[in-house]
């Protein structure tokens, strides 16, 4: 039988912590499958990426870590706003899976409470691959390219990913 393990993030943008961790998860299980949450946002300055954007970056940098692309499914999962019907609406979308991988208390207790294996991968280099620390490190100007594969980079360049950044610190406002 087939074993499927879930790896669920907002991925703005995915890093060289995700790719690690998605090389660890499939030591352990034969297909992973890449949740990528908050998919209805974008262009904001928690979500700066469609998840669109977020899916072609995942798979490049994971093919570009030699992970054979077909051991990889990359779903969308919009939010609900209700968390106790979060992990129904995970799995209505999901190909089947039997364990879950994640950091998150919220996540791993949503899951543990409906009967899913639960794992929490280690983290790697967590104050550098870390999503929100890239993200301010572009709006101000910083050295974050090191952070993010090659190939994440060369479409983050190609969607003018940090001048997104930029103008959203400038204008984000009008949203909220
Ligand atoms: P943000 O700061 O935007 O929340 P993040 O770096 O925490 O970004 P997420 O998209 O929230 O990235 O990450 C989803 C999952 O990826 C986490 O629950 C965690 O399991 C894993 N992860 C994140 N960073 C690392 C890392 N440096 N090493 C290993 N796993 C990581
Ligand atoms: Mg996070």
């Amino acid at each position: 039988m087939v074993t499927r393990g879930i790896l669920i993030g907002r991925f703005q943008p995915p890093h060289k912590g995700h790719i690690e961790v998605s090389k660890q998860i499939l030591r352990e299980v034969d297909e992973l499958i890449v949740g990528v949450g908050s998919a209805q946002e974008s262009h904001t300055l928690e979500n700066p990426f469609t998840a669109g954007e977020r899916i072609l970056m995942i798979s490049k940098g994971l093919a570009e870590a030699g992970i054979d692309l077909s051991r990889v499914h990359i779903i969308p999962i919009p939010d609900v706003k209700n968390h106790a019907i979060w992990v129904s609406h995970v799995v209505s979308l999901s190909p089947p899976f039997s364990a879950v991988y994640s950091g998150n208390p919220l996540v791993k207790r949503l899951f543990k409470e409906a009967g899913f294996k639960v794992k929490a991968p280690p983290m790697f280099k967590r104050k550098e691959y870390w999503g929100a620390e890239i993200r301010d490190r572009m709006i101000k100007g910083k050295n974050w390219e090191q952070l993010v594969p090659k190939t994440v980079l060369e479409v983050m360049k190609e969607i003018k990913a940090a001048e997104r950044l930029k103008d959203l610190s400038k204008t984000d406002y009008l949203l909220s």
